[in-house]
């Protein structure tokens, strides 16, 4: 088994999760067999109760295991499907640890960071390997956090225990001083002192910079860091992220990390699917406006794999997506044709708790007035029930036993269905981690709709992550004014997919969507709503 680490410094945000997906990508090409591994020192068990403002989008795997979004690169930029083992927490570490610890398992033994710890770690990134596999695992953090020490000292044990299988790529910035005119290698020299702190020698450092590196800064990090100068790889700043395999196939990279580890590719390297994706990306031109109106509009990374769907979406037609973020607080039914009105295409995405949902209502509203293409997902989809049963049925007193007490429960928990009015207090002993609709689920879609033509397919998979279901009381009162059911789960009993009749292109999908795109298999749903908002805006 060959281990790759790859650990950031000097300062967060590098894209080491593009690095390492890139390297992945670069080696699954030639036909490497490959697990890619995230592991993130904080003390949550998973980021599925953590905040997306915190931490960014929470990314579902097929297995339905809550994870870093990181793992959202790892699939788009490689054709592995990750599983709960690939994302790996201090707090599942720590978990695990203290269930044993409880059981007596550690026989009278004093449990501490070392050994307990890194074993624990070295346990779960070893965890349904095989033999002959290559593991990349990211580190969360920069190094000098406090919280990746044992990381980074179960590394140290591991490159001790198999030297020749273990290789430690070290990602830096190389910033650039515009007073004097060069990049400067001094912050590099210094975070590779902290690694060397830990005990560890980087064997390969890319160098993260938006100028030239001269030959003379990479000789210089060799001699100061102590790596061979063909082992300090130039990291550009590109315009697309899925670039980047293309970029560190160039500065050599992979063939870097093949020969250093002896591994045996199957196969050559074949860039062709890059390439061609960047000459695709060249030929998008015609802008198209899409708005999306949600809750943490000021971090892109809490919408991560929407944001890469639309991007893949709006590739391959051609056009250049511009989206508008709004926050749904800002909306009202004044002010809303004024802000959508340049809209030629409009988005609700997943979310959670009452905060906003006015706003999100109001704009569903415009889209379904105005006949302008809409896609809900998840909260957009049951908010557009909502929406629906409040402005078409006149229902009165209508919502989601989510957002508080209503007569009418479009949306609330199965438990719930069958109790009239009667809303069921969460136990305050419940948990919330972990404890929804999470994965990977069939639907079955109805002939003839617009889901099937998207689809092209009567059965399909899609992954979830919610707690609250359509109420199917409602489902016949619905149907008659014009919403169409047409995904549903196999016992019939879970409505997945809305459409409108009376639009032109209208869909609300209790699923998340953008988790399966990828730049070279673009989601249908998502290539459909942007061709539709296309010809919604040439109309
Ligand atoms: N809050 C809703 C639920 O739990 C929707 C979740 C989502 O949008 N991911 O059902």
């Amino acid at each position: 088994m060959k281990l790759i680490f790859v650990t950031g410094g000097v300062v967060s945000s590098l894209g080491k999760g593009i690095v390492t997906a890139s390297l992945a990508s670069l080696l699954r090409s030639r036909g490497v067999k490959l697990k890619i591994r995230k592991l993130d020192p904080y003390l949550n068990v998973d980021p599925g109760t953590m905040s997306p403002y915190q931490h960014g989008e929470v990314y579902v795997t097929d297995d339905g295991y809550e994870t870093d979004l990181d793992l959202g690169h790892y699939e788009r930029f490689t054709d592995i499907t990750c599983s709960k083992n690939d994302s790996i927490s201090s707090g599942k570490i720590y978990s695990s640890i203290l269930s044993k610890e409880r059981k007596g398992e550690y026989l009278g033994s004093t449990v501490q960071v070392i050994p307990h710890v890194t074993e624990e770690i070295k346990k779960f990134i070893k965890k349904s390997t095989n033999k002959d596999d290559v593991i990349i695992c990211e580190i969360g953090g920069t190094v000098g956090d406090i919280e990746s020490l044992p990381f980074l000292e179960a590394i140290r044990q591991f490159k001790n225990e198999n030297y020749l299988d273990t290789l430690l790529i070290h990602l830096t910035l190389l910033p650039y001083i515009e007073t004097s005119g060069e990049v400067k290698t001094k912050p590099t020299q210094h975070s590779v002192k902290e690694l060397l702190n830990s005990g560890i020698q980087p064997d390969v450092i890319v160098c993260r910079s938006n100028k030239k590196i001269s030959k003379d800064e990479i000789q210089k990090i060799s001699l100061f860091c102590n790596v061979p100068s063909n082992a300090v790889i130039p990291s550009y700043d590109v315009d697309s992220i899925y670039q980047v395999p293309n970029l560190l196939s160039k500065s050599k990279l992979d063939d870097l990390v093949i020969k250093k580890l002896h591994i045996k590719p199957p196969k050559k390297k074949d860039l062709t699917k890059w390439i061609n994706f960047e000459i695709l990306e060249s030929r998008a031109k015609e802008d198209v406006k899409i708005y999306i109106i949600g809750k943490y509009v000021n971090l892109k990374d809490s919408y991560k794999s929407l944001y890469e769907a639309i991007y893949h979406a709006g590739v391959h037609n051609k056009a250049n997506v511009i989206i508008k973020w709004l926050d749904s607080e800002t909306i009202n039914s004044k002010n809303v044709s004024e802000l959508l009105k340049s809209a030629s295409g409009i988005l609700i995405p997943g979310g959670f708790g009452n905060r906003g949902i006015n706003g999100k209502i109001e704009a569903i509203k415009f889209a379904r007035e105005n006949q302008i293409p809409f896609l809900g997902i998840c909260l957009g989809m049951q908010l557009s029930i909502i929406e629906f049963a409040k402005n078409v049925l006149k229902i009165k007193n209508s919502g989601s036993s989510e957002f508080g007490n209503y007569k009418n429960n479009l949306i609330s928990l199965m438990t719930e269905w069958n109790f009239k009015n009667k809303k069921i207090k969460r136990d305050k002993d419940t948990d919330l981690g972990a404890t929804m609709r999470l994965g990977s689920y069939p639907c079955h879609i109805k002939v003839n709709s617009l889901a099937s033509k998207i689809y092209k397919s009567k059965l399909i998979k899609e992954r979830h992550r919610h707690r609250y279901e359509v109420n199917p009381k409602f489902r016949i009162q619905l149907e008659k004014k014009g919403l169409i059911f047409s995904g549903f789960s196999k016992d019939k009993k879970l409505l997945e997919i809305i459409e409108n009749k009376n639009h032109k292109w209208f869909l609300g999908v209790q699923f998340h969507p953008e988790l399966k795109s990828k730049p070279f298999k673009p989601h249908p749903i998502f290539l459909s709503f942007i061709k539709n908002s296309l010809d919604h805006k040439n109309d």
